[in-house]
C-alpha cells in the first residue's frame, strides 16, 4: 500500500500545505486513492502528486476543522466540473449538517452533486474498495476520528489532530506506519496537540510498537526543531522516527 502525504501543515501559511494524505487501494482492479482529510491547499498538491482528481471520490475526514476540510468542496466542484457528480464522504458527527450549511451557501451546487456522506464513531469497521478500515475517537477539542487502514496485511493508522490518547494508540499498536500529528517542539505547552515530549511520554508509557513513525501536522513553530524531535522521540521509540513533507511518497 502506497501512503501519498499531500499536506502536512496546518491553519497557518507556510511551505507546507494544510492537513491531506492519500492511501492507494485498489478497485476493480483498478488503483483507487482513498483521501484522508481535505485542507487548504490539498486541491493544489494532488495535481502536483500526479493523482487525477477524478479518481479521486472517497474522503475521509478526521474532524471539521478548517484546515482538514477546506479544500473538500473545491475537490467536488472540481470533478462536478468534468462531469463526475458523486463522492462519498465519511466523516465525525456533524458532517452532514457540515455539508449541508455549506449547500445553503452554494445553492448553484446543491441540486447537482451526488455526495453521499457517513459518520462515523470510534470502533467503527468498514470495508471500502479492498481495504478494512477501523476508527478510534482522537483526543481534540472537537469530535475527531482516528483511521486504521488495512490492505493486503499492511497496516497504516492516521491520527488526525489529537493529544496523545488512548484509543488512538491502541488502534496503532502493531502497525506498519503511524502517522502521528505532532504540532508543536519540544517544550511547548499545548492542550490538544502534540509535542515530540508529550508523544515519547505516552510510547514510553504504552508500550507502543510500530515499524514507523511518521510526524506531521506540524506548526511553523517546529521549523529547525525537526532533528530533535526526532532524536527525543527515538530514545524511547525502537522504531523509525520521520517528518513528514508534501508530495513524500511512502510504502506502508
Ligand atoms: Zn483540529
Ligand atoms: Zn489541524
Amino acid at each position: 500500500m502506497k501512503l501519498t502525504f499531500l499536506g502536512t501543515g496546518t491553519g497557518i501559511p507556510q511551505a507546507r500545505a494544510q492537513s491531506g494524505l492519500i492511501m492507494e487501494a485498489e478497485a476493480n482492479g483498478r488503483k483507487k486513492p482513498l483521501l484522508f482529510d481535505c485542507g487548504c491547499g490539498v486541491l493544489q498538491r494532488i495535481y502536483e502528486s500526479g493523482y487525477d482528481h477524478r479518481n479521486i471520490d472517497t474522503i475521509f475526514l478526521t474532524h471539521l476543522h478548517l484546515d482538514h476540510v477546506s479544500d473538500v468542496l473545491g475537490l467536488i466542484k472540481a470533478n462536478w466540473l468534468v462531469g463526475l457528480a458523486q463522492a462519498h464522504i465519511y466523516g465525525p458527527a456533524g458532517t452532514v449538517e457540515w455539508f449541508n450549511k455549506l449547500m445553503t451557501l452554494y445553492p448553484y451546487l446543491k441540486d447537482k452533486l451526488q455526495v453521499q456522506i457517513t459518520e462515523l464513531t470510534g470502533g467503527t469497521v468498514l470495508s471500502v474498495a479492498d481495504c478494512t478500515i477501523s476508527t478510534a475517537h482522537g483526543c481534540h477539542s472537537v469530535t475527531t476520528i482516528g483511521y486504521k487502514v488495512e490492505r493486503a496485511g499492511r497496516v497504516a493508522v492516521y491520527t488526525g489532530d489529537t493529544e496523545p490518547c488512548d484509543s488512538l494508540t491502541e488502534l496503532a499498536q502493531g502497525a506498519h506506519v503511524l502517522v502521528y500529528e505532532c504540532s508543536f517542539p519540544l517544550g511547548y505547552e499545548v492542550d490538544n496537540h502534540t509535542t515530540p515530549d508529550m508523544l515519547a511520554a505516552h510510547i514510553s508509557q504504552h508500550s507502543l510498537h510500530v515499524d514507523r513513525l511518521y510526524l506531521t501536522h506540524l506548526y511553523p513553530h517546529m521549523r529547525g526543531h525537526e532533528q530533535e524531535s526526532i532524536d527525543h522521540i527515538r530514545t524511547v521509540f525502537p522504531g523509525e522516527v520521520h517528518i513528514a513533507e508534501d508530495l513524500m511518497q511512502v510504502d506502508v
